[in-house]
C-alpha cells in the first residue's frame, strides 16, 4: 500500500480526453458505416507473419477523409485546449499547404525528426502537430481493426500473446483483468485493440517469475494497480474490474490515473514509447 495522495490533474484535463474519445467515436461510427467488414480470423495470419497485421496487410485510408478528420480534430483542439489555439489558427492558415499523405505516414511512424523539422518550417510545435497527425489516425486504425477484433478478443490459446498490438504494433496503454474469469487483456488506445495476454508476465521482456512481477496500488483504491517487472524496470497499469466497476473504459481510466505513472515513475520504473514497431 502506498500512502502518498494522488495528485490533482490539471482543469480539464479528463473533460479535454473524455471530448477527444467523443469526437473519435463519432468518426469511426461514421468511416465504419462507408465500410464493408466482414469477420476475418486473424490468428492464422499473425501465427504466418509473427508481426502485427499493419505491417503486412493493406491499411487504406482516403486521404480527403484523414484531411478532414485532421482539420476537425485541430478545431477540437483549439475549442477545448486554450493554449494550442494560436497554433491551430497558424495551422489553419497553411492547411492547404499541407501534404496529409506525408502526415499520415510520418504519424503511424512516430517521425520525431519529421515532426521536429515541420516546426521550423512552420512554427507549429512538433508536438501539437504530432498529437493532431496521430489522433486523426486512429478512427482509421479502429476501422482497420474491426474485421479482426472479435478473433483476436478470443484468442484463448495466446496465439499471439506478445506485448505489442497485434494490430497496429503499438505498445498497450493499460490493461484490464475481466471480472468474469481473471483473465488478463491488454488494451491499445491506437486501435482499440484488446488482446489477451498473460496474467503474471511483463509486456516488455516477457519475464513471467512471480518474484520478480507484482503490483503497486494507492490507499484505498484495490482496481487500479501498476504492474512492474523487476528483471527490466518496466510498468503497464491495470484495472481489475474484481476490485471495481465490472467494464471500464479504459480509454478514460488511462488518463484519469496519470498519477499511477508518475508514482511509477517516481520509483524507477518506465513505459517503452507507443512507436509502431
Ligand atoms: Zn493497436
Ligand atoms: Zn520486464
Amino acid at each position: 500500500m502506498d500512502k502518498s495522495v494522488p495528485v490533482t490533474l490539471p482543469e480539464g484535463f479528463v473533460e479535454f480526453y473524455e471530448d477527444v474519445e467523443s469526437w473519435q467515436n463519432e468518426l469511426f461510427f461514421r468511416l465504419k458505416k462507408k465500410t464493408d467488414s466482414k469477420k476475418v480470423d486473424a490468428i492464422p495470419l499473425l501465427k504466418r507473419e509473427d508481426r502485427p497485421l499493419l505491417e503486412f496487410l493493406d491499411f487504406e485510408v482516403d486521404l480527403t477523409d484523414y484531411r478532414e478528420a485532421f482539420l476537425s480534430f485541430a478545431q477540437l483542439l483549439k475549442d477545448k485546449r486554450e493554449k494550442a489555439s494560436l497554433f491551430v489558427d497558424r495551422i489553419m492558415d497553411i492547411k492547404d499547404e499541407l501534404d496529409y499523405g506525408e502526415l499520415l505516414m510520418r504519424a503511424l511512424e512516430n517521425d520525431k525528426k519529421y515532426f521536429s523539422g515541420l516546426e521550423n518550417e512552420t512554427g507549429v510545435p512538433a508536438s501539437i502537430m504530432t498529437m493532431i497527425s496521430q489522433h486523426a489516425v486512429r478512427p482509421f486504425l479502429r476501422v482497420f481493426a474491426l474485421p479482426y477484433e472479435q478473433s483476436i478478443r478470443e484468442d484463448e490459446s495466446l496465439g499471439w500473446g506478445k506485448g505489442v498490438c497485434p494490430v497496429c504494433g503499438a505498445m498497450p496503454s493499460i490493461s484490464r483483468v475481466r471480472a468474469t474469469d481473471g483473465r488478463r487483456f491488454l488494451f491499445c488506445e491506437e486501435c482499440f485493440t484488446e488482446w489477451e495476454h498473460r496474467y503474471l508476465a511483463c509486456v516488455y521482456c516477457g519475464n513471467s517469475e512471480p518474484s520478480t512481477i507484482k503490483y503497486f496500488v494507492v490507499d484505498g483504491d484495490d482496481a487500479n494497480q501498476v504492474f512492474v517487472c523487476e528483471k527490466c524496470k518496466g510498468y503497464l497499469k491495470n484495472y481489475d474490474e474484481r476490485r471495481g466497476k465490472a467494464r471500464t473504459d479504459l480509454f478514460i481510466t488511462n488518463i484519469k490515473t496519470i498519477y499511477l505513472d508518475l508514482l511509477a515513475e517516481q520509483r524507477g520504473y518506465g513505459r517503452r514509447e507507443t512507436d509502431f514497431n
